[in-house]
């Protein structure tokens, strides 16, 4: 984005050069940025592979598409609505919160120029505990050490859901940190927190590193407060963290969660959403190998599920070519 009005310079010295008919292509060049999460986590990876198959097809459509590393959902749809990024990763709740005003976005409103694009992979609420902390069930962290993660992130939107509606407040902890998901993995191998709550697509390095590093533990959020929030709200549904999936963790892990989702504004041109969208489905066997946690996705899931706001006409031209929306 910052590049825009180096480029419009670019182009008035080309235009007014005697060589301006031999370099228009990178004077028409599109630049498209994805916001999206820590770089340890699923988001970061995902949106490197649609920016590679974005990026395949340069030379055909004009646009370069480039991922920034940010604080996450709510931090990438409030950028969004600013006009400062094109394009972001968004948790299915926190992309609901945001259309209907809800949450996060009560005081600045509904966000009504947000569009969806796409889901992609979903994301288990992941409790990870230090080893040594003896934890068995969530409500073992109370009076302890507990990373709520960083405000702007989707995962401590969903975190103050859940301690809403235990009735917890951040003062239940000994200590609530609001570390950023790279952080919360060393955090607890160090020793310096007892557990941390991160929404996130599986497998993940994010994960990977502090159950190999430290033997930290995944932690199930299961009971009759899960089961009410699942039953109220509708982004949410109960899934299972697979047995083995992590070392030292061979047991499953019940918990519930969302899904992670593409959203943009509606002011992003409908070509570029349109090429995006056709980057990703036009070459699909590709992108769901780009990362393990997009292995098991399905178009027909992808273009409805977890998806509250309006579709962006560039998805939606591109859906119905194929025929998959009406
Ligand atoms: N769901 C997380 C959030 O919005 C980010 C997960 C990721 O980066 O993969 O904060």
């Amino acid at each position: 984005m910052r590049l825009r009005p180096v480029l419009k310079t670019l182009a008035a010295v080309a235009a007014l050069s005697t060589a301006a008919l031999a370099a228009p292509v990178s004077a028409q060049q599109k630049f498209v940025t994805i916001g999206t999460g820590g770089v340890t986590g699923v988001y970061y990876a995902a949106g490197g592979a649609i920016c590679r198959l974005v990026n395949k097809d340069r030379a055909k459509h004009g646009i370069r598409c480039s991922v920034e590393s940010t604080g996450g959902s709510v931090f990438n749809v409030n950028t969004i609505k600013a006009g400062e990024l094109d394009l972001g990763f968004a948790q299915s709740d926190v992309q609901y919160n945001a259309v209907k005003g809800l949450s996060q976005f009560k005081d600045g409103g509904a966000v009504a120029d947000l569009r969806a694009v796409f889901a992609v992979h979903p994301e288990p609420f992941t409790v990870v505990a230090r080893k040594e902390a003896n934890i068995g069930k969530f409500e073992d962290f109370k009076g302890k050490r507990f990373n709520v993660g960083n405000p702007g992130s989707g995962t401590r939107a969903s975190m103050e859901e859940l301690l809403t509606a235990m009735g917890w407040k951040l003062s239940d902890f000994s200590l609530a940190s609001e570390l950023k998901a790279d952080e919360h993995g060393p955090a607890l191998c160090d020793g310096k927190i007892d557990g941390f709550f991160y929404g996130v697509g599986h497998p993940s390095a994010n994960i990977q590193d502090p159950t190999t590093s430290c033997g930290a533990k995944l932690v199930s959020l299961t009971g009759p407060v899960v089961d009410k929030l699942v039953a109220d709200k509708p982004y949410y549904a109960k899934v299972s963290i697979p047995a083995g999936l992590y070392p030292n963790n061979p047991q499953a892990t019940p918990t519930y969660g969302v899904l992670a989702t593409v959203v943009a504004s509606v002011k992003t041109p409908a070509d570029t959403i349109y090429a995006v969208t056709k980057a990703v489905f036009d070459n699909f066997d590709e992108f769901k190998k780009l990362h393990p946690a997009l292995a098991h996705l399905k178009p027909e899931d992808m273009v409805k599920n977890g998806l509250s706001a309006p579709l962006h006409d560039g998805a939606a031209r591109y859906y119905k070519e194929k025929g998959w929306i009406k």
